[in-house]
This record gives structure tokens, sequence and C-alpha cells, in this order.
């Protein structure tokens, strides 16, 4: 299998691979962020501009909120392991942004590397845990710092 085929977004027009970043939309008239980059008018209700940017999103945050998956979610869902192991998820507050972006924690990272206040950075990480799936999903990675909140 040829590498390049391994780095292809899960959901085409939603990241980048190199650098790993999420693309969101913002509005040139008042500097409102939307993620995920759908829709054309600008979410804010003294606004109805409907000439919405894409733009890559801060590549980095706090963690606002987290939690892990204790029960197995349903199909879609692809079991990375079996028996099925919990896998954290963190609500990470954009740097610039200050928008609040929800994914999983990065492999090899659980809820006991997770606190509020918790730098994290984005990363890119196939979707299966063999390695060999065409496809990434974004996930959170912990800096291992502490922001004062
Ligand atoms: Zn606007």
């Amino acid at each position: 299998m040829e590498l390049a085929q391994g780095r292809v977004p899960v959901i085409e027009g939603w990241f980048t691979v190199e650098p790993p970043a999420l693309l969101g939309r913002r509005c040139p008239a008042c500097g409102t962020y939307m993620f995920p980059p759908t829709g054309q008018w600008c979410p804010n209700p003294r606004c109805g501009c409907d000439d919405l940017e894409t733009v890559p999103l801060s590549r980095n945050g706090t963690v606002w909120s987290y939690t892990d998956a204790q029960y197995q979610p349903p199909a879609p869902y692809l079991p990375r392991t079996d028996p099925y192991e919990p896998f954290a998820i963190a609500a990470v507050e954009l740097e610039k942004e200050r928008m609040i972006i929800l994914g999983q924690v990065a492999d090899g990272y659980g809820v006991g590397d997770l606190s509020v206040g918790t730098r994290v950075e984005l990363v890119v990480e196939p979707l299966e845990s063999d390695g060999e799936a065409a496809k990434l999903v974004w996930r959170w990675r912990p800096l291992g710092e502490e922001v004062d909140q």
C-alpha cells in the first residue's frame, strides 16, 4: 500500500492533513467562525452575510470538558480493539477562535492524561487501529501542559 492512500480525510473538506488543521468558515463581515464548514449563511442573526470564506482553524486549544466512552458506540463506529476498550473524548476550546470542538483523544492517551485546561494540539490518525485504513480522522493530543483558567 502506498502511503499517499492512507492520507485522506474521512470527511472531505473538514480538515487538512499537511499540516493537520480543521477547516472552518469565517464571515468576512462580522468575523464569526463556524465548524463544520457547512452552510452558506453567517450564523450571526444580526449579520446575514452569505459570502463565507473557508479558513484553517487554530491547531491548538485547551480542554474545556472531557469524558470517556465506556460503552462501544453503535455502527458505523469501527471497533479499534477486541475486546472493546474505552476511548477518551475531549471538548476543546480553540486558541484563537474560542469555539468548542469535540473530538477523540489521540491514540495512547486517556482521561488520565486530561483535565480542564490541559493544552492539546490537533493531529490526524488512521480511522482503524491496524493503520491500513485509507481514511484519517482528527484527534486531540495532550501536550502535558496546563493553562490557568
Ligand atoms: Zn457575519
